[in-house]
């Protein structure tokens, strides 16, 4: 269906992460061969992140850790980030209103709870509300470029909703403080506005959006740069995928839920065959604590899914690429900086000043992450979040200080500084559905391109819909709001 416009390895940027223009250089970074990651499996002493190293934050690290392992389940799923927990919640969503009968899922977690990229990342709910919208339409057509922005609103929607519901607004520190791309030349205003032109016309909802210019940004955020700001929200994505966890794993409905942390897949094997039906265990999955056989099997392990399937390696599969996170104290006011996430267009750079709290100083705390295409190879193919880049570290500090003049300080360090690693793909978007032919009752969502916050907790709405479907011999429809190119058997 888009083989003509896929065909060609166009990298489209929406991330927070992403590289906006992906030139020859990055192409060819691109391409660099699999072999080189040395190991696909994630690095056993990662660095400390402010969302999971802070006091309290991680209850659950340890979870199902030791003890006796389950050896036996429905449903497997290998990852416990934003997307495994999201897929095991919706599981559970879909079978309480079903006359299904009751399933077992285990979650198999290679470190501590949720230390991939969810437990390491910028924090950013932001929904896109335009940007690339001819770029989209022009590859695969204006319905398409359409529904590439209605799953962004329709997964921050679905999060906020969650955490309002389950009363966990301050729990999980959700503000609703908008974002702004912050235009750092005057071609990526010019690229922006005709985007949003091109949404406009092709009717995308853009009530929201408000053009600030230079004098206006200048009096209201103290940055002597034009931008736009669009509706978002930031948040803690550890604490939220920790929330749902507990709200799946205690509704004591039809999905009975187990957890084991610091329990790698290494290796998965096919099953002698059994007689078909709802419990016939198909797939093993080995572990260092035991196998565990299961029915069916999701890849929720986003950057490291070519550990276990070895064609997802590559630039037809998912490239492992790191990113990089300070924790910097601001030399302004909570008032002064406002409660706006940013990011830099064109560029890299994404931040937002954390709520206060009780105990904190006055000058809040901001999250920087960015600078990755200053490093060698811009960071891609690295798969080891145990140490930093010296060289990225060194642009983040300075980053600042220079767009928001004396409201950093140039010589204060950075109170934490991590890495994390995502999940890039060639064409910018996830791989959604069945892993293929040879790989029956397996389904994978992973590749999230450093802008997983508004898709993956809908990519695994999507994938525990296929299963249910599945497993009940109906026939899944996708929901409107899932762009057709994410789904496995579209791509080329
Ligand atoms: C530095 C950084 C900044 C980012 N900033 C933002 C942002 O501000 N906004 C935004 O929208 N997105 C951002 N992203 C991207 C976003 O965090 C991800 O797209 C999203 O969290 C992906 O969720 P996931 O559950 O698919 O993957 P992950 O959270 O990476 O979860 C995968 C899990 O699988 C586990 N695993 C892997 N292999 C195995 C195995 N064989 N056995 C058992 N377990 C295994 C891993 O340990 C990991 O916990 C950022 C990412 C990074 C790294």
């Amino acid at each position: 269906m888009f083989a003509g416009a896929l065909g060609a390895l166009v990298a489209v940027s929406l991330a927070h992460e992403a590289v906006y223009a992906v030139g020859p250089v990055a192409q060819e970074i691109f391409r660099q061969p699999a072999e080189d990651v040395p190991e696909w499996l994630p690095v056993p002493n990662p660095t400390k992140s402010f969302w999971i190293d802070s006091p309290d934050a991680n209850p659950l690290a340890s979870e199902g850790s030791s003890g006796s392992l389950t050896t036996d389940a429905d449903v497997c799923i290998i990852g416990s980030g934003m997307t495994g927990i999201s897929t095991a919640y919706h599981l559970s969503e879909l079978l309480a209103d079903s006359s299904n009968d009751p399933l077992s899922a285990v979650v198999l977690e290679a470190r501590d709870f949720c230390s991939g990229a969810t437990g390491r990342n910028g924090g950013h709910l932001t929904p896109r509300a335009f940007m690339k919208f001819s770029t989209y339409a022009e590859l695969y057509g204006e319905h398409e470029a359409l529904s590439s922005l209605a799953i962004e609103h329709h997964t921050s929607n679905g999060i906020v909703n969650i955490v309002k519901s389950a009363g966990l607004e301050l729990a999980v520190d959700l503000v609703e403080g908008g974002h702004v791309d912050v235009f750092f030349d005057e071609e990526s205003e010019i690229e922006a506005r005709a985007d949003y032109k091109a949404a406009h016309d092709a009717g995308a909802d853009l009530q929201d959006v408000q053009w600030m210019d230079k004098e206006d940004m200048l009096s209201k955020f103290g940055t002597a740069n034009s931008g736009v700001r669009i509706s978002a929200h930031n948040l803690w994505p550890l604490k939220f995928v920790s929330g749902i966890y507990n709200i799946t794993k205690l509704k004591r409905g039809k999905l009975s839920l187990h957890l084991h942390t610091r329990t790698p897949v290494t290796s998965m094997s096919a099953l002698d065959s059994q007689p078909a039906g709802l419990h016939s265990r198909r797939w093993n999955l080995t572990t260092p604590r035991g196998s565990v056989a299961c029915s069916y099997v999701v890849h929720a392990t986003n950057a490291y899914a070519g550990h276990l399937l070895p064609h997802m390696r590559g630039s037809k599969g998912i490239v492992p690429t790191r990113g990089q996170i300070i924790a910097i104290r601001a030399n302004a006011s909570a008032d002064e900086l406002t409660k706006v996430s940013w990011s830099g267009n064109p560029g890299t750079e994404y931040w937002f000043p954390r709520p206060l709290n009780a105990t904190e100083g006055e000058k809040p705390l901001v999250i920087l992450g960015g600078g990755r295409v200053h490093a060698p190879g811009h960071e891609r193919f690295v798969i080891d979040d145990s140490t930093v880049s010296p060289v990225v570290g060194e642009f983040l500090r300075g980053f600042l200080p220079d767009v928001f003049p004396g409201k950093f300080d140039k010589a204060r360090e950075p109170e934490m500084e991590w890495t994390g690693i995502m999940g890039y793909t060639s064409q910018g978007d996830p791989f959604v559905g069945p892993v293929g032919e040879d790989y029956d009752g397996q389904y994978i969502s992973a590749g999230f391109t450093g802008h997983g916050m508004p898709r993956a907790f809908a990519c695994g709405e999507a994938v525990a819909q296929m299963i249910v479907a599945n497993l009940t011999g109906q026939t899944w429809t996708a929901p409107a709001w899932l762009p057709q190119r994410y789904l496995t058997w579209n791509r080329p």
